[in-house]
């Protein structure tokens, strides 16, 4: 149990206000059952491994090998976290609290080095991914015609591939985002269906559609005001730097496809990153927000991005027994705080929750000699296999 003991102390840490979040305490019987020593115990073993030995690994299991050793690593981690669950008659409902994510990445006129110019939106795409089905279903396509600055720059046009004449046929952005608001609606998205937006950074939201809806004289619709920002998720969940989408691409050992800033194109292509993360196992949760204050002295508006963290309930997978219990609608209910670390916790029912693993990582290893009772083929392969490579 000094182990677990150990585990929760990293965990309090993590939680620290000091990084914004509350301090929770979680209790030793949360973790002790043998389905997540063994976890432990494998991830351990994983993270023995050399770069040429994951990717045979996931080979073997039919698995994509492509991408750096962290995201590799991350994989297996999670074939077997999978694998194991499954073997103990629970099923993972989801991997992520949402049906679907709106991924939406705006282009805007711009000029060359001015960085107090006043973007407006002139391109509006949303492409749909269905969550579980992790695959594109649709998308929502418009150009927007400017109003403060009509004519686009050579800059702009070079940049991002719209041309003036796109621009001039289109609608301005009030028509365009009723036209969102329809198609939102036409989907059920907000309705049956839940939703969360997804972009990579929180300029989308936080910069040009917070500024648009202020040009426009509309309100930013509440769906775009808390969003989940790929990169943050990205980096917490492989444990690499930050980078924009082609760095996120190439750390998969993907490629861009299509035209680089065209905002039909990105969208397609951080949809891709957004389901190779559901793939390995990424529990992506709304983690940003827009928070505008009015200051009723002066009358001024202080508009900033903050941490968003999402309510309990809607925090992350559930694993559930065999049976499709998920209680009315199948919504998914959740536990846990981080999104991208695991934790198990055995509700009342009897069922084991999970929620992600790799924040536990300073814990992997050190199980070595627990005494793990279920059947630990999975141990017992990577052990042998550790040990074929070194001889
Ligand atoms: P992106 O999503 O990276 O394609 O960029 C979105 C918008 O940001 C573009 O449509 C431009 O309005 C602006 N932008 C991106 N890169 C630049 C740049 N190097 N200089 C000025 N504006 C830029
Ligand atoms: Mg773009």
């Amino acid at each position: 149990m000094a182990e677990f003991k150990e585990c929760e102390t990293v965990f309090q840490a993590m939680d620290d206000p000091a990084h914004g979040a509350k301090p929770k305490v979680y209790k030793d019987g949360q973790y002790s059952d043998p389905l997540f020593k063994k976890l432990s115990k494998i991830n351990g073993e994983v993270n023995k491994l050399t770069k040429v030995e994951l990717q045979s690994k996931l080979k073997e299991f039919g698995l994509d090998t492509r991408g750096l050793k962290d995201v590799l690593r991350k994989r297996l981690k999670n074939y077997y976290k999978k694998r194991n669950l499954q073997k103990s008659h629970m099923k993972i409902t989801g991997k992520t609290g949402y049906d679907y994510l709106a991924v939406i990445d705006f282009e805007a006129t711009c000029e060359m080095n001015n960085p107090h110019y006043r973007h407006e939106i002139i391109e509006f795409p949303i492409v749909l991914v269905d969550v579980d089905q992790m695959k594109i279903v649709d998308r929502f396509h418009e150009y927007v015609r400017p109003q403060l600055n009509p004519t686009l720059s050579n800059f702009c046009t070079k940049l991002t591939g719209i041309t003036q004449a796109q621009v001039d046929k289109a609608d301005t952005f009030v028509p365009v985002l009723e036209r969102v608001e329809l198609w939102l609606q036409s989907q059920r998205l907000g309705q049956e269906k839940s939703f969360a937006v997804l972009t990579d950074g929180p300029w989308d939201m936080f910069r040009f559609m917070y500024y648009q809806c202020q040009e426009s004289s509309v309100e930013m619709p509440a769906w775009s005001r808390v969003w989940i920002n790929i990169r943050k998720s990205y980096c917490n969940f492989y444990q690499c730097g930050r980078g924009g989408i082609e760095t996120m691409l190439k750390n998969l050992g993907m490629q861009f496809e299509g035209s680089l800033h065209s905002g039909i194109d990105d969208s397609v292509n951080i949809a891709r990153i957004a389901i190779k993360l559901l793939n390995d196992g990424c529990c992506l949760t709304l983690n940003e927000q827009i928070q505008i204050k009015e200051n009723p002295h002066d009358n001024k508006r202080e508009v900033r991005y903050t941490m968003y963290q999402e309510p309990r309930e809607r925090r992350c997978i559930k694993t559930d027994s065999d049976s499709d219990n998920d209680g009315e609608n199948g919504r998914r209910r959740s536990n846990g705080n981080h999104s991208d670390g695991n934790r198990g916790n055995i509700s009342r029912s009897g069922q084991i929750e999970v929620e992600g693993w790799g924040e536990c990582d300073g814990l992997e290893g050190r199980l070595g000699n627990m005494n793990v009772k279920e059947d630990d083929g999975d141990v017992d392969d990577l052990l042998n296999y550790y040990r074929l490579q070194k001889t």
